[in-house]
C-alpha cells in the first residue's frame, strides 16, 4: 500500500481542469493555468527533494522504518508533503505540518489521521469535496475551490517545529501562495499555521503586515494580500475536548463559502 502515481485527473496532487460544482469563478486564461501547473510542479519537486533540516529528515525517516504496527503493510512515504487540490482554488487553507503517520505515511497532506477525517468531513459537507473521507493517495478526492498545504513540510518530533525549521522551509509556502493563479483567501488552522501565514505575507508584501488569531476571525489585509481568517486546528487535542466542534468548524466553512460564491472574500 502506499507510494503509488498521483491518482488520476491530478498533476503532483493538483486537481486541474474541474467541472461546474466549484463556486462561481473569475475567467482566468488557458496560458496562466498552464504556467501555473508548470511552475506548481516544479515547486512540487523541490520540496519532495528536499533535505534541509537534519532534525527532521532523520525523523522523518525513522518513523518510515519503524511503522505504527497497524500500518506495518505500509510504505512510508517519509518524505516531505506537497499541497494539494484545486490549482485554480481561491480558497487556501493550511496547516502546521504533516502527522507522524498521516502524511508523512500516505504522503499526502491531511490524509490518513484523524484531523484529516475531521477535516474532510467538514469540507464535504460545505461543498469544497467530493468525499466526507481523506485516507490515501489513490482514494479519489477531488478539492473544489480550494487548495491544502502545511507551513512544514516534514513531521516534526512532538508536532513542534523549532523556530529555524519554521523559517527555513517558509520560502515553500510563500512560492505556492504566489502560484495559485485565483487565489483571495486563506484559512489557517492553529496558531502556529496563521503566524506562518502572516509571515509569509510580509515577505511577499515586503513590509510587517499583523494580525490576531481567533477562531473564525477575518482579516482583510493590505494591498493585494489575501485575505486572511484564522480557526483552532482540527487536531484531537481540540476537537476531543469540545474546543472545535464539527459544527463551529462548519460555522467557518460556510462562511467561507458563501463570501467566495458572492465574490466578497479578498480581492
Ligand atoms: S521541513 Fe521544509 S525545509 Fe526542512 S527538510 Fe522538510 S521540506 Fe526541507
Amino acid at each position: 500500500m502506499g507510494g503509488g502515481a498521483a491518482a488520476r485527473g491530478e498533476i503532483n496532487g493538483v486537481n486541474a481542469g474541474k467541472d461546474a460544482t466549484r463556486v462561481s469563478q473569475a475567467p482566468i486564461s488557458r496560458a496562466q493555468i498552464t504556467q501555473a501547473e508548470v511552475r506548481l510542479q516544479d515547486l512540487h519537486r523541490r520540496i519532495i527533494a528536499c533535505r534541509h533540516c537534519s532534525r527532521l529528515v532523520e525523523f522523518r525517516e525513522k518513523i518510515g522504518e519503524q511503522k505504527r504496527a497497524s500500518y506495518s503493510e505500509w510504505d512510508y512515504w517519509a518524505k516531505p508533503i506537497t499541497g494539494f487540490g484545486d490549482l485554480e482554488a481561491q480558497l487556501l487553507i493550511v496547516g502546521l505540518a504533516p502527522a507522524a503517520h498521516g502524511g508523512n505515511r500516505t504522503g499526502r497532506v491531511f490524509s490518513g489521521d484523524a484531523s484529516a477525517t475531521f477535516l474532510m468531513a467538514c469540507l464535504y459537507e460545505a461543498g469544497f469535496a467530493n468525499q466526507p473521507n481523506s485516507d490515501h493517495r489513490e482514494d479519489g478526492l477531488e478539492l473544489f475551490n480550494a487548495y491544502l498545504t502545511a507551513a512544514v513540510r516534514c513531521v516534526p518530533p512532538g508536532d513542534k517545529p523549532t523556530v529555524e525549521e519554521k523559517r527555513d522551509c517558509l520560502p515553500f509556502f510563500v512560492e505556492e501562495m504566489e502560484i495559485l493563479p485565483r487565489l483571495t483567501t486563506v484559512l489557517a488552522l492553529g496558531h502556529i499555521a496563521f503566524q506562518a501565514c502572516l509571515k509569509a505575507m510580509s515577505q511577499r508584501a515586503g513590509t510587517t503586515v499583523r494580525a490576531k488569531f481567533g477562531h473564525g476571525v477575518w482579516h482583510e489585509m493590505p494591498g493585494d494580500l489575501p485575505t486572511l481568517v484564522g480557526s483552532y486546528h482540527p487536531s484531537p487535542r481540540n476537537t476531543n475536548t469540545g474546543r472545535l466542534t464539527k459544527e463551529s468548524f462548519l460555522e467557518v466553512l460556510l462562511k467561507l463559502r458563501d463570501e467566495l460564491s458572492l465574490g466578497r472574500a479578498g480581492r
